[in-house]
């Protein structure tokens, strides 16, 4: 026990997932824990987590749990993908940058071309030029269109870039592919529905996050086009990402969805994020660096700055997106560690004068 607390992080502005598992999850999988049930998602709770989902998104979609964020965008873009093809995503992308290659990988060689554009979303334009530059049989043929909603930097596409987005995606013949790690963060941002972002603006698949918005493990696999889905459960299987005690995946996932818990959790996360952007704006020689518009606040302070910070206990990262430092805030994050981050960061710019 002693060591259970020596050992808890505190003045974290890491990542989201520094965060525990929020109440409603853990008793959601609690409940889920009576007796004998059939295993590898034969289950009540399985079929229930699928039944909202669909609810949520207003339409009959195809759902699969996977672990993690990683396993649910290589597999999604590996069943839109053959191994001659490749996926055009932002340069900061996670599945370019963060996933060690498991997107290339488990599509046996698709190849991730990357485009750059600011504020960590992708310039159509440049999306255009590197679909159509070349035709010819040496090229990996472009097929799918990847985006994170919410951005790297946390940033979001409106609903009306991603319909034009997909439009593009469309007239050249790709699959739109959504990484949504932190979907529910631009969901309450945007105020618009699930919908609205997704299938209405011509996403074809959507990985839809748990774990950063307050369970302990599990992303969902949501499919819009049921056609793309066909044997993805053999997919799941082969890669290790079958559960066989499925039921604890899933029934978390019926807990942050009734009564909206997901939309509370990330609309509380957001929230932080703005009083800590309003609070470290007002410090000399720190800036924003990017639209606010998601849980997170990246920051350009001087060097000097960030090390008398990280001496003074904090954690965040440094190395997400291009340069700057990250505060990450979620579910678990206090009004109060806003303040005393706040309070902390002008204490380590003032002291170096
Ligand atoms: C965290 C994250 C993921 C998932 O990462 P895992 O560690 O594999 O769960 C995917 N995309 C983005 C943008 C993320 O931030």
């Amino acid at each position: 026990m002693k060591e259970q607390i020596q050992n808890r992080v505190h003045n974290q502005f890491a990542s989201d997932n520094y965060a525990g598992i929020c109440p409603e999850a853990w008793q959601a999988m609690q409940a889920a824990n009576v007796g004998f049930v059939s295993s590898y998602g034969d289950d009540i709770w399985t079929e229930r987590a699928c039944q909202e989902l669909r609810e949520v998104f207003e339409t009959d979609c195809q759902v699969f749990f996977v672990f993690n964020g990683t396993a649910a965008n290589s597999l999604a873009l590996a069943s839109l993908c053959r191994s001659y093809h490749s996926v055009i995503c932002h340069e900061l992308a996670h599945v370019e940058t963060d996933e060690c290659g498991a997107p290339e990988f488990f599509s046996n060689g698709t190849k991730l071309l990357h485009v750059n554009g600011p504020g960590g979303k992708f310039d159509l334009d440049e999306v255009e030029r590197v679909i159509t530059r070349r035709s010819d049989i040496h090229y990996p043929r472009p097929k799918v269109l990847s985006l994170t909603q919410a951005t790297e930097v946390g940033t979001l596409y409106t609903p009306d870039e991603i319909k034009i987005a997909s439009v593009l995606a469309r007239k050249h013949g790709l699959r739109v592919h959504m990484d949504g790690a932190r979907f529910a963060n631009a969901v309450v941002s945007l105020d618009v529905s699930p919908a609205d972002i997704t299938w209405r603006a011509g996403v074809d698949v959507l990985c839809l996050g748990g774990a950063k918005n307050g369970m302990a493990v599990g992303e969902a696999v949501v499919f819009f086009d049921r056609e793309l889905a066909n044997e993805f459960d053999y997919r799941c299987k082969q890669a290790g990402q079958l559960a066989s005690k499925m039921r604890f995946i899933s029934a978390p996932w019926i807990g942050m969805l009734e009564g909206g818990t997901w939309l509370k959790n990330a609309r509380h996360a957001n929230n932080c994020a703005e009083l800590l952007a309003q609070h470290l704006t007002a410090i000399d020689g720190v800036s924003v660096m990017y639209p606010r518009q998601a849980n997170s606040v990246f920051v350009e302070m001087p060097e000097r700055t960030a090390t008398a910070l990280r001496g003074a206990g904090w954690h965040f990262y440094s190395f997400i997106g291009s340069g700057g430092a990250r505060f990450m805030c979620s579910w678990q994050t206090s009004e109060s560690d806003v303040i005393q981050l706040a309070e902390a960061v002008r204490l380590a710019s003032s002291a170096i004068g």
